[in-house]
Order: structure tokens, then sequence, then C-alpha cells
């Protein structure tokens, strides 16, 4: 009779909703572009995970990949399904590898712009490929940050602060546990079927209350306001929620950084290829002398090309640019063309140091598929 068998691989089976959670920790969904579709697209998330591939692109023959190396998770930034799919009967390549991983029970999930977005995400592993410093988002991204501003009894207020900096308030760049207080009076008369936490039902009080003022990602709101009801003590809390019009510069596209001594155009034209791994590179007329200042955006990143110009960076990096793009580039810097997969081609290595460090017990292999489309004659 078997009662209990401790097999250890339960005891650290790992399912994929964790990978997720902790991925999405660093690149939360909410920062995805309004026309991506990242996050899982196949599977379900309470499967235990046998192993992962990694891949910038999920296309059939990664699946089949998948298939012989026994991994049951497909972890991809370009989501293979971007539109809505009304039939699956394996017409083109997109419905044939949704079919393929259904049918071998391979769950896809796809970090595609919420990745792209973070400052420690794709365009920061590009940067350091080309050994940039002083690193900035090109363009943060706008409505990313709340305030909550909340009155608290003074002693309770070190209990609440915790609470809510516990849940993600109170980070400004590499400062945490900020915030601001106010000591004050807080007035209340509590009314019929009200239970007070302090006073009587149909007394005027007057407490001692500190009033507090918190930053946080706009994502964050509904933990945050939880948080908040958990530990306040009061039966109503008082407390205003603002969206605010700062930036938060960790959020955003693009990057912009310095070279640490300045390159020759041509010379670093050639570390550009060196570094990124391509024999081609289109680009407009080199019209500086030297490259300084570098802006940078891996895959189609054209819509930057004005935040670039504006910054005064001496080069724009990216890839997708179409013909009549390239004269934007009207003779206030240079624009390189790298290509969408060469530019991107480093974001396997950045999801593979991000898992590595915190589940060493799973098997994570980059694909060995090359799944750029593009060939050079
Ligand atoms: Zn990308
Ligand atoms: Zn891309």
């Amino acid at each position: 009779m078997i009662i209990f068998e401790p097999s250890q691989s339960s005891t650290i089976m790992t399912k994929i909703k964790d990978i997720i959670e902790y991925l999405e920790t660093f690149a939360p969904p909410a920062y995805q572009e309004d026309y991506d579709n990242s996050g899982l697209i196949t599977g379900d998330h309470n499967t235990e995970i046998k192993g992962i591939i990694i891949t910038l692109d999920c296309i059939e023959a990664v699946i089949d990949e998948a298939i012989r190396k026994n991994c049951n998770l497909i972890i991809s930034h370009h989501p293979i399904v971007f539109r809505g799919l009304k039939k699956l009967t394996g017409q083109n390549y997109i419905e044939r590898t949704v079919i393929q991983a259904i049918k071998h029970d391979i769950a896809i999930y796809a970090i595609h712009t919420n990745l792209d977005n973070i400052s420690m995400g794709v365009n920061k592993k590009i940067a350091g490929q080309l050994g940039l410093t002083n690193l900035k988002v090109l363009r943060p991204k706008n409505d990313t940050l709340n305030k909550l501003t909340t009155f608290i009894p003074k002693e309770n207020t070190e209990d609440v602060m915790s609470k809510l900096h516990e849940a993600g308030a109170g980070v400004i760049g590499n400062y945490k546990n900020c915030s601001f207080r106010l000591e004050g009076t807080g007035t209340f008369l509590p009314v019929e079927n009200a239970s007070p936490t302090i006073g009587n039902v149909g007394q005027l009080e007057k407490v001692n209350e500190d009033r507090v003022e918190v930053i946080f990602p706009a994502y964050l709101k509904n933990k945050i306001l939880d948080a908040l009801f958990k530990a306040h003590p009061y039966e109503e809390v008082a407390y205003y929620l603002h969206q605010l019009a700062n930036l938060d510069h960790n959020v955003g596209s693009g990057m912009i950084g310095d070279l640490a001594e300045p390159m020759d155009s041509r010379d670093f034209l050639n570390h550009i290829k060196v570094r990124l791994n391509t024999s081609m590179i289109r680009h407009t007329a080199l019209i500086k002398k030297e490259i300084k200042k570098v802006a940078l955006c891996g895959g189609s990143g054209s819509f930057l090309l004005r935040d670039a110009i504006g910054q005064l960076a001496d080069i724009f990096i990216s890839g997708d640019f179409k013909y009549h793009e390239f004269f934007d580039a009207d003779n206030h810097l240079i624009i390189a063309d790298v290509g969408h997969f060469e530019s991107e081609q480093y974001t396997k290595e950045l999801i593979y140091e991000l898992l590595s460090e915190k589940f060493a017990n799973i098997a994570l292999h980059f694909t060995e598929v090359n799944t750029n489309p593009i060939f050079y004659a």
C-alpha cells in the first residue's frame, strides 16, 4: 500500500504560469502596444514544463524542434498570431503552426512589445552589444504613472506604507519606498449604520492623521488599492487617485546612448556588422565624420526617427526602413538599417538570462532553426 510517495520532481515542478508570472514582473503586459498580442497563445497555464525553446519567431520548424527535444513551451518574441484567426484549416503557416502546437500539447508564449518597451529589455541588449553607455529610453511612454493620496491615522502610517511599498508603490528610478507625508487633522462624523474604528456614531471626531502621497505604475492600480484597503484601519478609506503627466523614463520605445570614445563613421558601421553579426547594412550618406551619440530600436523603428533627430543622435540604427523613409534622414543623421531579425537576435539571450537566474531546474534551449525569412544574395 502506497500512502505517500514524495516524488522529488513534484516538489520542483514548474508550471507555465510560474514562468509567465516571473517574466511579466520584468515586462508587464500592460506595456505592450495596442496592436500587439503578447501572452499565452496556445496551451494551459497549469501545464508542468518539460522543457523550453526560446526563439525570435515561432514557425512550424520550431514546433518540430520542440517535439524532437521533448519541450512543451516555446517562448517567442514575435507572436505567431497577430490578428484574429477565423479558421484553422492549415491554409497558411500561421494556422499550420497553431494546429501543430495544439496537436502536440505545445504551449506558445509571446513576450513582444512589452519586452521592447522596458529599459532593461530588447534595446538595452542591442546597446550593450554595441558598447553604448549613458543609456536612456528614446521615447518614454505616456500615461504609465498614477499617484495615490491617502489619509492614515498616525499610529498606522508605517504599517500601511510598508504594505503599499510591498505592492509596488513608491519606486522612482533607482529609489524605492519614496513617499511624501504631511501631518494634519482628519475629521469625520459617523452616522447611522457606521462602525467606526475610532470614535462613536453621532459624534464629530478629530484624529491626528498623516496625508501621504505615493507614485506607482498605473497597471498596479488594483493591487495597490487592494493593499491600501487591507492595511488601512478605517471602515471608509479616504483617498484620491491621479493620473500623472510625468514620464517614466524606464518605459518606452527605442534607446539612446553614447560611445565611450567617438568612432569614425565608417569604422562604426563595421563595428555594427561585427557586433550584430550581419554582412549587410543599408544606410544613408555618411554625413557625420564621427559617431558619438547613437539612437537605436530593435525591429521596426522608423517611427522613432524624429525622436532620434530631436535628441541629436549621430546615427539611428533599426530595421524595416522603406525607401522614402531614408530621405527623412535629411542631413540630420545617418540611418542604418541592419535588418529586423539582426537587430533583435540577442533577445533570445535576454530571455535566457532572465529565466536561467530563477529556474535552474528547467531545460532551456535556444532554437537551432534560423527563423530569419530574409536571405541576402
Ligand atoms: Zn521587438
Ligand atoms: Zn521584432
